[in-house]
């Protein structure tokens, strides 16, 4: 059995799962999809500031005519005032009243203008702390896209890359070895578990003498502990 050639093979298959796994946990990452969902609901919220600054500005324009009315009222009074059909005092007390009461209506009117006013001014600063949250997230949105694109081609270039690599050694391997290797795969990962230290790196149980000696002189034994093949590097290798 070409165990050396094999560890390589097994090597590259690990790299492989890991490129795998990260591919997946960006295709998997549902940050985009938040962010997207985000971006919709400061949407919302900047079209409901923008509407109920329209409603304001309506009612504003609607108190402005209701002044207007109140005022030419006001000065039909006064001229009414003067007229001859004010001829006692009853009659003058009475449209005095309703001069001032005309006159206190436009101010409570003014009072409501003034606080439409100052709800616009600060519906105003929301929405402009809410449009500047959008660019934000839009931008956020672009570059995590674009960085998530760059990360996926670089990795299925990474992945093509390890695939070749990995066809070339399975070449060069006999067939035997490779049938033995893809039946131990089905209990491991890393079929191959190389010595170090006198150890199993795949369960960091330690050699027999005897066991090591032998593989150490070419022999394809494997782990007491794990069953894995061990494999004996020389430091030349
Ligand atoms: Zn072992």
């Amino acid at each position: 059995m070409n165990l050396s050639r094999l560890y390589e093979l097994q090597l590259r298959e690990l790299e492989l799962k890991v490129v795998d796994g990260k591919i997946n946990k960006l295709e998997s990452d549902d940050l985009l999809y938040r962010l997207k969902q985000e971006y919709s609901d400061l949407k919302n919220q900047y079209l409901l500031l923008k509407e109920s600054i329209s409603e304001e500005k309506k009612q504003g324009e609607n108190k402005k005519k209701n002044i207007r009315q109140l005022e030419e009222n006001k000065s039909n009074y006064e001229k009414l005032k003067y007229s001859a059909e004010i001829n006692n005092a009853k009659k003058l007390k009475m449209i005095e009243k309703q001069i001032v009461d005309v006159e206190n209506n436009i101010k409570s009117e003014i009072k409501k203008i003034d606080a439409l006013t100052n709800k616009i001014k600060k519906t105003n600063i929301e929405m402009i702390d809410v449009k500047k949250k959008l660019a934000f997230i839009k931008n956020k949105f672009e570059k995590t896209k674009n960085e998530r694109t760059d990360e996926l081609e670089r990795l299925a270039k990474e992945k093509i890359e390890i695939k070749k690599l990995t066809e070339e050694i399975k070449k060069s391997i006999d067939e035997n070895s490779l049938s033995e290797y893809t039946k131990q795969k089905r209990w491991f990962n890393d079929p191959i578990s190389l010595i170090v230290s006198r150890k199993c790196t795949g369960c960091s149980v330690g050699i027999p003498s005897i066991d090591y000696e032998a593989v150490r002189d070419g022999d394809v034994l494997k782990c007491e502990s794990c069953g894995r093949f061990l494999l004996y590097k020389k430091k030349s290798d």
